[in-house]
């Protein structure tokens, strides 16, 4: 070999050299990425933290439902949140929202409606987007409750199989007997994963979920068998009671009307009569979770109450 293929051979080696240490150095930091569900993103909070996430909206055609024409009412939309109380020793999710992530693949928004009822469904952003913004991952939320099993509270659903899901047997049975239309839990394909999942069944008028006294699901049958609210104990704002669909529209609850569609009409009566005691005795505030003027004032996620 001649001086001056020698050193265009020892060029080549150095520069293999260099790029075996490039890509072995990009290798590594690959394997350091930290799949995103299984990323703890938030630190534990020092206290119990209430996030409200934006998951659509409903139009509704026929409020004759509720016992009301439309010009009776301050507006006949409905708001669709979902929730999230992180507590120093874990997390819940209470519900899920009216459409699946997955429908929210252009980045713009989906309107749909279902076959089970006469609304239209509106959503714009993911409720995963919410969460990660919030700090938290699907993957690592400790439970799952779900006010009851419709498709504008379950949507989601899926997405939390692997917590630990706190349901009444009444709700569960509604939503996987076939044909399951009694109480119009319709979406399986939606809620069907929570079937597998680790599952305690509620079977007391109270459950608290961190056994602190600040996070505790309360039954109110009547919309659907297993229906059920959230009481939140927070430091600063005071305690909230999340009201699934005891009431829809705010003027049920003045008005006295129970919707016609309920599962049964005097149950939910009587459940409202139970929680509305519970209000005066706690001096909780009631977040009707559908009414659109006060879902309006709320602040949403990454923000939080506390
Ligand atoms: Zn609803």
């Amino acid at each position: 070999m001649s001086r001056h293929k020698a050193h265009i051979v020892a060029a080549l080696l150095m520069l293999i050299a260099a790029l075996l240490t490039a890509s072995i150095a990009a290798g590594q930091t690959a394997d350091r990425k930290v799949p995103e569900q299984a990323r703890h993103l938030a630190p534990a909070p020092a206290s119990l933290r209430l996030y409200v996430f934006d998951c659509g909206k409903l139009k509704i055609a026929d409020t004759s439902v509720y016992g009301f024409a439309p010009k009776d009412l301050a507006t006949t939309d409905m708001p669709v949140p979902c929730f999230l109380a992180a507590h120093p020793k874990g997390t819940l999710i209470w519900d899920t929202g009216v459409l699946p992530d997955r429908l929210l693949t252009s980045g713009g928004s989906v309107t749909q409606g279902n076959p089970g009822s006469s609304a239209m469904a509106t959503v714009a952003r993911p409720l995963k987007a919410q969460l990660a913004e919030a700090g938290y991952a699907p993957g690592e939320i400790t439970y799952l409750a779900l006010s009851h099993c419709h498709w504008d509270h379950t949507a989601n659903a899926n997405d939390f199989a692997g917590a630990t899901w706190l349901v009444r047997q009444e709700e569960r049975d509604a939503m996987f007997t076939q044909p399951p239309a009694f109480a119009r839990c319709l979406t399986p394909e939606n809620y069907g994963a929570l079937k597998d999942s680790k599952t305690v069944i509620l079977n007391r008028d109270e459950y608290d979920v961190f056994g602190d006294g600040t996070v505790i699901i309360k039954s109110a049958p009547g919309h659907t068998p297993g229906h059920q609210v959230l009481f939140v104990k927070l430091r600063k704002t005071g305690p909230v009671l999340l009201s699934g669909d005891l009431y829809h529209y705010p003027e049920e609850r003045t008005e006295h009307r129970v919707p016609k569609t309920d599962f049964n009409r005097e149950q939910t009566a009587a459940s409202r009569l139970a929680i509305e005691a519970f209000l005066k005795k706690t001096g909780a505030q009631l977040w009707i979770q559908h009414d659109f003027t006060a879902n309006a004032k709320l602040k949403k996620a990454p923000a939080y109450y506390e």
